[in-house]
């Protein structure tokens, strides 16, 4: 708690709604000394060439793809990124735009279908200064939520011992979302 409280008194934040703080800590634990990455250190950039069991990726597209995030807000908390070292999601290009969206939509069926969960916060942080742990690389946050989780977020987003191993999380969703459900419609045309 003495890092959140620590980053809501800075002033850095913004308004404290709840999407905002949902995803502090994360920034602080990837980028402690307020630099941003530059490509060859990026994390997002880096964990492609690696194995997905190592870079805990799910699933790979053709401009982007689904990664669990190292410092979960909660069970099964995915990302979503662009291949490319940009920003902005308005440097994204409108195949980028879609891809992401296609992604987005696939993880919350595979996720909902595979762990249960009632809900989801979606969303990216743009700069800095709205939250974001690595601005310079764009990426989606997709996290499940459960009904029971709700009271205990301020707390669980830093001291939560979660449930399942992020390997076992990781081939877990990587299994569902090479055997989608029903619904998963025309998407399967992206594999
Ligand atoms: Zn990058």
């Amino acid at each position: 708690m003495e890092r959140v409280e620590s980053i809501a008194e800075s002033g850095a934040v913004g308004d404290p709604d709840g999407l905002q703080r949902l995803w502090v800590p994360h920034r602080m634990v990837y980028v402690s000394d307020h630099t941003q990455p530059e490509r060859h250190d990026c994390p997002f950039c880096e964990a492609p060439r690696r194995s997905d069991e190592d870079a805990l990726i799910v699933h790979r597209g053709r401009t982007a793809y689904v990664l669990l995030n190292l410092f979960p807000y909660n069970n099964g908390h995915l990302l979503v990124c662009p291949y490319r070292h940009i920003g902005g999601y308005d440097e994204a290009t409108p195949e980028e735009v879609a891809e992401i969206g296609e992604l987005t939509q696939r993880a919350m069926r595979v996720v909902r279908g595979a762990m249960g969960c009632d809900g989801f916060n979606i969303g990216m942080n743009q700069g800095a200064v709205a939250g974001a742990g690595v601005a310079a690389h764009l990426h989606q946050h997709i996290v499940p939520r459960w009904q029971s989780d709700a009271n205990f977020f301020p707390i669980i987003a830093k001291t939560k011992a979660m449930p399942q191993l992020l390997g076992e999380v990781r081939e877990l969703l990587a299994t569902a979302w090479a055997d989608p459900p029903d619904d998963d419609g025309g998407a399967e045309a992206t594999n």
